[in-house]
Protein backbone atom coordinates (compact mmCIF):
# COMPACT_ATOMS: atom_id res chain seq x y z
CA UNK A 1 0.00 0.00 0.00
CA UNK A 2 1.25 3.27 -0.52
CA UNK A 3 1.56 6.38 1.71
CA UNK A 4 -1.07 9.01 1.67
CA UNK A 5 -0.55 12.03 2.22
CA UNK A 6 -3.58 14.76 2.09
CA UNK A 7 -2.92 18.56 1.75
CA UNK A 8 -4.97 22.03 0.73
CA UNK A 9 -3.80 23.43 -2.35
CA UNK A 10 -2.73 23.95 -5.96
CA UNK A 11 -2.38 20.39 -8.10
CA UNK A 12 -0.37 22.03 -10.28
CA UNK A 13 2.10 23.75 -8.07
CA UNK A 14 3.32 19.78 -7.02
CA UNK A 15 6.50 18.41 -6.94
CA UNK A 16 5.70 15.05 -8.20
CA UNK A 17 6.65 12.59 -10.65
CA UNK A 18 3.05 12.46 -11.90
CA UNK A 19 0.17 14.71 -11.35
CA UNK A 20 -3.67 13.09 -12.42
CA UNK A 21 -5.84 15.72 -13.76
CA UNK A 22 -9.87 15.49 -13.79
CA UNK A 23 -10.37 15.62 -17.74
CA UNK A 24 -13.29 14.80 -19.75
CA UNK A 25 -13.44 12.51 -22.50
CA UNK A 26 -12.64 14.82 -25.25
CA UNK A 27 -9.37 15.58 -23.69
CA UNK A 28 -9.01 18.85 -25.40
CA UNK A 29 -9.57 20.94 -21.93
CA UNK A 30 -12.26 22.26 -19.98
CA UNK A 31 -12.85 23.96 -16.60
CA UNK A 32 -11.67 23.15 -13.16
CA UNK A 33 -8.95 21.44 -12.75
CA UNK A 34 -8.40 20.44 -16.31
CA UNK A 35 -8.42 24.22 -16.95
CA UNK A 36 -5.76 25.07 -14.45
CA UNK A 37 -3.24 22.00 -15.76
CA UNK A 38 -3.23 23.29 -19.52
CA UNK A 39 -2.98 26.97 -18.19
CA UNK A 40 -0.06 25.98 -15.79
CA UNK A 41 1.67 23.41 -18.13
CA UNK A 42 0.92 25.62 -21.26
CA UNK A 43 0.45 24.46 -24.56
CA UNK A 44 2.10 21.55 -24.94
CA UNK A 45 0.47 19.06 -22.83
CA UNK A 46 -2.78 20.00 -25.42
CA UNK A 47 -0.90 19.51 -28.58
CA UNK A 48 0.22 15.74 -27.40
CA UNK A 49 -3.55 15.30 -26.31
CA UNK A 50 -4.53 16.39 -29.81
CA UNK A 51 -1.87 13.78 -30.81
CA UNK A 52 -3.64 11.08 -29.11
CA UNK A 53 -7.00 11.85 -30.35
CA UNK A 54 -5.65 11.97 -34.05
CA UNK A 55 -4.26 8.74 -33.36
CA UNK A 56 -4.91 5.82 -30.79
CA UNK A 57 -8.10 7.63 -29.30
CA UNK A 58 -9.94 8.64 -32.13
CA UNK A 59 -13.31 8.45 -30.24
CA UNK A 60 -12.18 10.27 -26.53
CA UNK A 61 -11.10 8.73 -23.61
CA UNK A 62 -13.36 6.35 -22.22
CA UNK A 63 -14.82 7.14 -18.39
CA UNK A 64 -12.94 5.60 -16.37
CA UNK A 65 -9.57 5.25 -18.19
CA UNK A 66 -6.47 6.86 -18.02
CA UNK A 67 -3.49 7.93 -20.64
CA UNK A 68 -0.29 9.89 -19.80
CA UNK A 69 1.33 12.84 -21.59
CA UNK A 70 4.49 14.42 -20.84
CA UNK A 71 3.71 17.44 -18.51
CA UNK A 72 5.17 20.96 -20.29
CA UNK A 73 5.93 23.54 -17.69
CA UNK A 74 4.66 21.95 -14.88
CA UNK A 75 7.13 20.54 -11.92
CA UNK A 76 5.74 17.01 -12.95
CA UNK A 77 7.56 14.91 -15.46
CA UNK A 78 3.67 13.28 -16.51
CA UNK A 79 0.36 13.88 -16.56
CA UNK A 80 -2.24 11.64 -16.43
CA UNK A 81 -5.58 12.21 -17.72
CA UNK A 82 -8.03 10.47 -16.34
CA UNK A 83 -11.99 10.93 -16.86
CA UNK A 84 -14.17 10.52 -13.60
CA UNK A 85 -17.75 9.89 -14.27
CA UNK A 86 -20.92 12.42 -14.28
CA UNK A 87 -22.48 12.27 -10.61
CA UNK A 88 -26.81 10.86 -12.10
CA UNK A 89 -27.93 11.72 -8.21
CA UNK A 90 -28.86 8.49 -5.84
CA UNK A 91 -29.89 5.68 -6.70
CA UNK A 92 -28.85 2.28 -8.89
CA UNK A 93 -26.97 3.95 -11.60
CA UNK A 94 -24.56 6.23 -8.87
CA UNK A 95 -23.35 2.46 -7.81
CA UNK A 96 -23.03 1.76 -11.25
CA UNK A 97 -20.68 4.37 -11.72
CA UNK A 98 -19.24 4.27 -8.36
CA UNK A 99 -17.50 1.84 -10.49
CA UNK A 100 -16.14 3.63 -12.62
CA UNK A 101 -15.13 6.35 -10.29
CA UNK A 102 -13.00 3.96 -8.91
CA UNK A 103 -11.33 2.50 -12.29
CA UNK A 104 -10.08 6.39 -12.77
CA UNK A 105 -8.39 6.23 -9.40
CA UNK A 106 -6.91 2.65 -10.16
CA UNK A 107 -6.23 2.77 -13.97
CA UNK A 108 -4.57 6.42 -13.37
CA UNK A 109 -2.47 4.57 -10.46
CA UNK A 110 -1.50 1.49 -12.75
CA UNK A 111 -0.31 4.15 -15.45
CA UNK A 112 1.64 5.35 -12.94
CA UNK A 113 3.23 2.78 -11.97
CA UNK A 114 4.02 1.54 -15.76
CA UNK A 115 6.00 4.89 -15.85
CA UNK A 116 7.93 4.33 -12.60
CA UNK A 117 6.57 7.36 -10.75
CA UNK A 118 7.91 7.62 -7.50
CA UNK A 119 5.50 9.62 -6.48
CA UNK A 120 1.89 10.99 -7.80
CA UNK A 121 -0.88 13.61 -6.86
CA UNK A 122 -4.72 13.48 -7.60
CA UNK A 123 -7.29 16.01 -7.20
CA UNK A 124 -10.75 14.85 -5.88
CA UNK A 125 -11.82 13.39 -9.21
CA UNK A 126 -15.40 13.55 -10.38
CA UNK A 127 -16.16 15.87 -7.23
CA UNK A 128 -16.22 19.61 -8.86
CA UNK A 129 -18.32 19.98 -12.32
CA UNK A 130 -19.04 16.19 -12.48
CA UNK A 131 -21.01 16.91 -9.25
CA UNK A 132 -20.16 13.97 -7.07
CA UNK A 133 -20.83 14.23 -3.33
CA UNK A 134 -17.84 14.95 -1.66
CA UNK A 135 -18.20 12.18 1.28
CA UNK A 136 -18.48 9.75 -1.24
CA UNK A 137 -15.77 11.03 -3.81
CA UNK A 138 -13.32 11.06 -0.47
CA UNK A 139 -14.00 7.47 0.62
CA UNK A 140 -14.05 5.68 -2.78
CA UNK A 141 -10.73 7.88 -3.96
CA UNK A 142 -9.19 6.66 -0.44
CA UNK A 143 -10.53 3.61 -0.52
CA UNK A 144 -9.46 2.20 -3.95
CA UNK A 145 -5.55 3.98 -3.78
CA UNK A 146 -5.79 2.25 -0.23
CA UNK A 147 -6.21 -0.92 -2.37
CA UNK A 148 -4.21 -0.70 -5.30
CA UNK A 149 -1.44 -3.70 -5.72
CA UNK A 150 1.18 -1.87 -7.88
CA UNK A 151 1.54 2.07 -7.21
CA UNK A 152 3.62 4.67 -6.38
CA UNK A 153 4.85 4.44 -3.02
CA UNK A 154 3.58 7.72 -2.40
CA UNK A 155 0.30 9.06 -3.22
CA UNK A 156 -0.96 12.57 -2.41
CA UNK A 157 -4.48 14.09 -2.54
CA UNK A 158 -4.03 17.54 -3.11
CA UNK A 159 -7.63 19.28 -2.12
CA UNK A 160 -9.00 22.73 -2.76
CA UNK A 161 -10.73 23.55 -0.09
CA UNK A 162 -10.31 23.00 3.46
CA UNK A 163 -13.88 20.94 3.55
CA UNK A 164 -12.48 18.49 0.70
CA UNK A 165 -9.53 18.50 2.75
CA UNK A 166 -12.02 17.21 5.91
CA UNK A 167 -13.55 15.16 3.94
CA UNK A 168 -10.56 13.00 3.01
CA UNK A 169 -9.14 13.01 6.39
CA UNK A 170 -12.57 11.55 7.66
CA UNK A 171 -12.88 8.83 5.13
CA UNK A 172 -9.90 8.09 5.34
CA UNK A 173 -10.17 7.30 9.61
CA UNK A 174 -13.49 5.60 8.68
CA UNK A 175 -11.43 3.22 6.46
CA UNK A 176 -8.81 2.91 9.37
CA UNK A 177 -6.13 4.28 6.90
CA UNK A 178 -3.30 6.92 8.27
CA UNK A 179 -2.24 9.90 6.33
P1 LIG B 1 -14.69 17.06 -12.41
O1 LIG B 1 -15.19 17.56 -13.75
O2 LIG B 1 -14.05 15.68 -12.49
O3 LIG B 1 -15.71 17.19 -11.33
P2 LIG B 1 -13.31 19.52 -11.55
O4 LIG B 1 -12.03 20.03 -12.07
O5 LIG B 1 -14.54 20.31 -11.85
O6 LIG B 1 -13.43 18.00 -12.07
O7 LIG B 1 -13.23 19.37 -9.97
C1 LIG B 1 -12.58 18.32 -9.28
C2 LIG B 1 -12.07 18.85 -7.95
O8 LIG B 1 -10.86 19.57 -8.17
C3 LIG B 1 -13.01 19.83 -7.24
O9 LIG B 1 -13.00 19.50 -5.85
C4 LIG B 1 -12.37 21.19 -7.50
O10 LIG B 1 -12.65 22.11 -6.46
C5 LIG B 1 -10.91 20.82 -7.49
N1 LIG B 1 -9.96 21.75 -8.15
C6 LIG B 1 -10.19 22.72 -9.07
N2 LIG B 1 -9.03 23.32 -9.42
C7 LIG B 1 -8.03 22.71 -8.71
C8 LIG B 1 -6.62 22.86 -8.60
N3 LIG B 1 -5.95 23.78 -9.32
N4 LIG B 1 -5.94 22.03 -7.76
C9 LIG B 1 -6.56 21.09 -7.05
N5 LIG B 1 -7.90 20.89 -7.09
C10 LIG B 1 -8.63 21.69 -7.91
Amino acid sequence: MPRIELVTGDLTAEHVDAIVNAANSALLGGGGVDGAVHRAGGPEILAECRRLRATTLPDGLPTGEAVATGAGRLHARWVIHAVGPVWPGPGAEADARRELLAAAYRNSIAVAAGLGAASVAFPAISAGVYGWPADDAARVAIATVAAAQTAPPLVRFVLFSQRMHDEFQAAAGHLGIET
